[in-house]
């Protein structure tokens, strides 16, 4: 078995693709070594030694040794230097690397190999002995942290003491014989503390780092944040050993970080810093200010310090190429690290650079009209998701704002709340009504401090600068040109799926549209209803004492339900609108406390004695499974009745002011049988005819059925022969495929997932084993009996990326979900498409 891969000049044993043997940053080592780009030379332990040593109690493959000592003799050769050697010593990094990123597991350590014979000769070939000495006493505090695991603390302390022995303030102020003291101080507080010494020997101190971030894979922080990340432990961690290079070994050295592209708008702009003289983690330590890579880059953020375009010209144009190569060669932007030593340009990690959903979606388009990738590639890198993030408000930039802190810039949008500090507290407050703003230690530490002073404050998180402003600060709504207008247009080529909106009000309806809805897949008719003075026409109509008092309600419901379909049929011009009967059990709109009970007799003008009586009679112990739905309707004909009276007559209306006349679907909720349809089919068609006739208009309309019961999926067949178009009402039809109760499901679904017997929450995203095999045969039976029959959905699953491509697959017309949801899906719905 081959447990080393190779690295360095221009060749390599591994390619980007083998991710999950070498690990991220392995398989990237590899293929910026094979593309010809500059990497020192070294190897990749595989993730399977990792698997291996657990399965083998932490013990290693036996071919392991000699492979890695033939691994080090051809790093020797690559870089002309030998490993211990006290003349011309090859001194190397230890680096974890998992399939995933992985904060929480071993840090880097840099600098293995030095002893007090390679230092010597380092300091004499670098013809710098601090430089020696100080590259000597990081090694030696690195090794006993992330190795030892020895506590920082000790040796931060004797830094402090060689400090004030010669008087000075910063580490570099220290000379070589402060350092080479300090060495030999931190090696007697190793020895205190472990009782043992310093290992010198170089091939030990490799593997014990080789050991401890096999180890890392599983301490306590590397676990959590598996779990928290659905990490399979089972996955393990590669180890890549290399030679160093140095970007502290004077001025033309350096060392930097840099997106091909800026992450948080994603423009084609080289996007970086580094710091001259320097190692690795001093970039990110934040001790020293980086300097910026392009003139164009200091201009704009009027730094006084001199840019890499500026200090050297040359790398930078070299590095500039090897943007270029790299983004062609991945064809996405990158996030890499480099280091200069002594005028050398070396390249030490690259990966797909993290961005923020406006960037992604910018990036994504640029690349396409670059033609560096097709525009399906474009679509089919974004996830739906992102989309989502782009459709919260951002900060009205004409509002005045007083900036307090600033974190890093984390998403688009932004948003207000008082400021709490704990996931608990957030949680309580917010179930209080309270908006809220969790507060991570994710930005400086010294941002969060003076966050404290202001706990409970109100404070406005803008999520694209990553600035925290006190107050409250207005918001625009957001931007739907550009590259997400771009995106939305090629989905719309690619996407056979069309794509509505669930809605009953004006604004959502309005909403939706903007939003791209070709239609409204479900007006849910008792949401009118229930709100304001309706709700009182609709208890009078369910405490009717008789027909004709009943009449008079409807009379009254009818007036409102016209207005407001009408609305919505004047919103949608023209495109299709599906319209639900009554759904919910009646009791749902009568209050059941004494008080309120007196209260709305006394609105609806009866009796409170009837009041009592008919909650006592709507009163059921399933409601779910009870008098509601079309059942409702067979028993209240004129319910059906009023309720496609004012459909019809919104239709004629709307017509008649000269708008587009909407084909208006009437759908039948809860249909089990074919009976039940023919008789509410009836009621519509009767209804319909005579509008027409009073009108004295023609109009086109279709009547059809929600499914969402096991047995109507069954019975498609037999529907269809009635049903001019299915709707799969999804959340139902997961309740009763599942017997589950969305409501109730909270109890036990958690541990349902954690257990993993069911991989997903079945209300959130489709259950296509069971659900979805009901729809299969729904879709087939249906068509079958009426050939090229309209069908969709409209559960909430028609706004879940993954049950978007399942109803793509079963051949579904449309897919309707709440209107924030439409872009998402139009998105999704092309993705399935490709
Ligand atoms: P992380 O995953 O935390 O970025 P890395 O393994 O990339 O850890 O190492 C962190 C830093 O250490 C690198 O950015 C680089 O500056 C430095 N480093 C790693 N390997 C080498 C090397 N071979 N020569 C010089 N510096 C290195
Ligand atoms: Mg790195
Ligand atoms: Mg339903």
């Amino acid at each position: 078995v081959q447990w080393v891969y190779n690295f360095g000049a221009g060749a390599a044993d591994g390619r980007a693709e083998m991710k999950n043997l070498l690990g991220g940053k392995g398989a990237n080592l590899a293929e910026m070594a094979s593309i010809g780009l500059p990497v020192p030379p070294g190897f990749t332990l595989t993730t399977e030694v990792c698997t291996r040593f657990y399965e083998d109690k932490c013990t290693y493959p036996t071919e392991l040794k000699g492979q890695v000592a033939k691994a080090l003799a051809r790093v020797e050769e690559r870089s002309g230097q030998k490993f211990g050697d006290a003349t011309n010593p090859l001194l190397l990094s230890v680096r974890s690397g998992a399939r995933a990123s992985m904060p929480g597991m071993m840090d880097t350590v840099l600098n293995l190999g030095l002893n007090d014979w390679t230092v010597a000769a380092l300091a004499k070939r670098s013809g710098d002995r601090r430089f020696a000495y100080d590259s000597y006493r990081r090694f030696v505090q690195m090794y006993s942290d992330v190795v030892l695991g020895i506590e920082l603390s000790h040796f931060e302390k004797l830094l402090e003491r060689a400090k004030q022995r010669r008087g000075v303030k910063q580490d570099h102020e220290l000379v070589a014989e402060d350092l080479e003291k300090l060495v030999m101080d931190y090696k007697a507080r190793v020895h205190v503390e472990i009782g043992m010494d310093f290992p010198e020997d170089p091939h030990e101190q490799l593997w014990g780092a080789v050991g401890a971030v096999f180890n890392s894979w599983m301490n306590q922080r590397a676990k959590t944040y598996r779990q928290l990340h659905d990490i399979p432990e089972s996955w393990g961690t590669a180890v890549n050993v290399q030679a160093m290079v140095f970007g502290n070994m004077g001025s033309d050295c350096a060392t930097g970080v840099a997106f091909t592209r800026n992450p948080s708008n994603g423009a084609n702009d080289f996007y970086g810093e580094f710091l001259v003289n320097a190692q690795g983690e001093d970039v990110v330590a934040g001790i020293r200010t980086p300097q910026e890579l392009t003139i164009k880059a200091r201009k704009s953020h009027g730094s006084d310090l001199p840019s890499l375009e500026e200090v050297m010209p040359n790398i930078f144009r070299e590095l500039c190429t090897m943007r270029q190569q790299l983004e062609t060669h991945y064809k996405d932007m990158q996030d890499i690290e480099f280091t200069i030593q002594q005028n050398k340009l070396y390249m030490l990690q690259t990966r797909t650079g993290k961005r923020t959903a406006h960037a992604a979606l910018q990036i994504a388009v640029d690349m396409a009209n670059e033609g560096l990738i097709s525009k399906s590639q474009a679509l089919m890198r974004l996830k739906p998701e992102l989309i989502d993030q782009l459709l919260h408000p951002t900060l009205d930039p004409k509002a005045k704002k007083q900036v307090i802190a600033k974190g890093l810039p984390a998403s688009p949008g932004a948003a207000a709340g008082k400021v709490v500090f704990s996931a608990d507290e957030a949680v309580r407050r917010a179930k209080d009504g309270e908006k809220v703003l969790l507060v991570r230690i994710e930005t400086s530490p010294d941002d969060i401090h003076g966050l404290h002073a202001a706990e409970g404050q109100i404070l406005t998180i803008d999520g694209v600068t990553g600035e925290v402003i006190l107050g409250e600060v207005p918001t625009v709504p957001p931007q739907l040109s550009g590259a997400f207008g771009i995106i939305m247009a090629w989905a719309d080529e690619y996407r056979t799926l069309q794509v509505r909106a669930n809605a009953e009000t004006p604004n959502d309806a309005r909403q939706a549209k903007e939003f791209g809805a070709q239609g409204i897949g479900l007006v849910r008719t008792e949401h009118m209803f229930f709100d304001g003075g309706r709700i009182i026409a609709m208890r009078r109509m369910i405490l009717a004492a008789d027909e004709a008092d009943r009449k008079v309600a409807l009379e009254e419901l009818l007036t409102m339900q016209r207005e407001d379909i009408t609305e919505l049929f004047r919103i949608m011009d023209g495109r299709p609108v599906t319209v639900r009967l009554l759904d919910p059990p009646l009791h749902e709109f009568i209050p059941h406390t004494e008080a309120e009970m007196a209260q709305v007799a006394k609105a609806a003008g009866v009796p409170l004695n009837r009041v009592r009586r008919r909650a006592a009679e709507l009163q059921e112990a399933n409601p779910m499974l009870g008098h509601r739905g079309c059942r409702l309707a067979i028993t209240y004909p004129e319910i059906c009745e009023m309720q496609a009276r004012a459909i019809f007559e919104a239709a004629a209306a709307v017509g008649k002011a000269g708008g587009a006349v909407p084909v208006a679907e009437v759908m039948v909720p809860l249909v089990a049988t074919l009976q039940e349809l023919s008789i509410l089919k009836e009621v519509v068609e009767k209804t319909a005819a005579a509008v027409q006739k009073e009108q004295g208009m023609n109009f086109t309309y279709r009547v059809g059925t929600m499914i969402e019961l096991p047995r109507a999926c069954l019975q498609a067949g037999k529907l269809a022969e009635q049903a001019e178009f299915f709707s799969f009402g999804t959340n139902d039809l997961t309740q009763t495929t599942y017997g589950l109760s969305r409501d109730d499901a909270g109890a036990f679904l958690p541990e349902y997932k954690a257990k993993g017997i069911v991989e997903q929450d079945p209300f959130v995203s489709l259950d296509q084993e069971g659900v979805g095999e009901l729809i299969k045969v729904a879709v087939e039976r249906g068509r079958t009996a009426r050939d090229g029959m309209k069908m969709g959905i409209c559960g909430e699953h028609g706004g879940d990326p993954a049950s978007i491509e399942f109803c793509n697959k079963v051949g579904l017309d449309y897919v309707s979900c709440s209107p924030f949801r439409v872009p998402v899906a139009r998105l999704a719905a092309a993705q399935a498409a490709l």
